[in-house]
């Protein structure tokens, strides 16, 4: 399990170290910037998941440090809550419509403040996981249009295969078992009993070709499409505060 990054872009730094010390007894991995041209640079270094955006900063103010995270794809998707010091200033915010997710007022108190980080990462989990689109090991499954490529191959699947491929490699490192893995592919065809699963996985397999080692066996389970990397990817929230 890897921590939830934040970056704080902020000048202040009674604040810099307040919100650091709670948000790493929260258990985030933090990285602080203290202007914005150097809140961008580590953006793109730190690849946090959220940043706590000071929106008066020097060298380039926080509504510039969000269009340019927003312009640049590598940084585009984390989510940016930004800090204001006045309530005029939440107007200006949503005028220039910088793409901010959230926001909040100074003064304000850090454990509200925690909980809107936690609220956007949530946010973000479930984006992913209501994509109906993945690619991940040279595989590609598409569930508007219903078709898999492997290496840009169009895959010939039945139903059942395509439900099971989708299944796993949408929530690739996980073990299914076969219970699990018949609940999801029950559809129009497939009334499968639960050997049948291993059947369907080894002819799936087999249309993957080279590609077919995806999906690992896991002993004493069924199966699972290979993580993303081999350590886990997930993110871990920390329970909520209370
Ligand atoms: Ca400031």
């Amino acid at each position: 399990m890897t921590k939830p990054r934040v970056l704080i872009i902020e000048d202040e730094r009674a604040l810099q170290e307040v919100l650091t010390y709670n948000l790493e007894r929260e258990g985030f991995e933090v990285s602080v910037a203290s202007d914005g041209q150097d809140g961008v640079r580590r953006a793109r270094s730190f690849e946090p998941d959220v940043i706590l955006l000071d929106l008066m900063l020097p060298v380039i103010d926080g509504l510039e440090v969000c269009r340019q995270l927003r312009a640049d794809a590598k940084t585009q998707g984390i989510r940016i809550l930004m800090l204001t010091a006045r309530s005029e200033e939440v107007d200006e915010i949503v005028g220039f419509n910088m793409g901010a997710d959230d926001y909040v007022t100074k003064p304000f108190k850090v454990k509200p403040l925690i909980h809107r980080i936690k609220a956007l990462l949530r946010r973000t989990m479930t984006d992913q996981q209501s994509r109906e689109f993945i690619s991940i090991h040279g595989i590609e499954v598409d569930r508007v249009n219903h078709h898999a490529k492997a290496n840009g191959q169009i895959l010939d699947l039945t139903p059942t295969e395509f439900r099971m491929l989708w299944a796993l490699a949408r929530a690739a490192g996980r073990p299914f078992g076969r219970n699990e893995l018949m609940d999801h592919c029950r559809g129009e065809d497939a009334n499968a009993l639960e050997r049948t699963i291993d059947v369907h996985i080894r002819s799936l397999r087999q249309k993957l070709g080279e590609l077919g080692d995806v999906i690992e066996t896991v002993r004493g389970v069924g199966y699972r499409f290979r993580g993303e990397t081999d350590a886990a990817t997930a993110i871990d929230i920390p329970s909520e505060t209370r």
